[in-house]
């Protein structure tokens, strides 16, 4: 092999790790905190046609202790996002959390 294509295949293998590395690091440092303007619209579509908000779970509407939930749970791939989000009461965020055997 001539040195130029030996330079061209370690060129070629330090391309593909990065790439890998840049994979890997991606989805270590996928976001599980909800934004505070994610957390706003997830209460405003809780918003009943009254302009109460309510808790997902049992309508409480003391929202301002709320806590955001992920829908589909954030350790098996769930998005942070206003779609897979809720916003429900502490009791029920409990229940929630206690269903699926601590996972959040
Ligand atoms: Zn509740």
């Amino acid at each position: 092999m001539e040195p130029i294509q030996q330079l061209e295949l370690g060129i070629g293998i330090i391309i593909v790790l990065v790439f890998i590395w840049l994979l890997l690091k991606g989805k270590k440092e996928r976001r599980r905190e909800f934004t505070e303007a994610e957390k706003q619209a997830i209460l405003e579509r809780q918003r009943g046609t009254d302009g109460i908000i309510r808790c997902a779970m049992c309508g409480d509407t003391d929202y301002k202790y709320f806590q955001f939930h992920h829908k589909i749970p954030f350790c098996e791939g769930g998005e942070t996002c206003v779609d897979n989000g809720a916003g429900c009461c502490a009791k029920c965020h409990d229940i929630f959390t206690r269903a699926r055997n601590g996972k959040e």
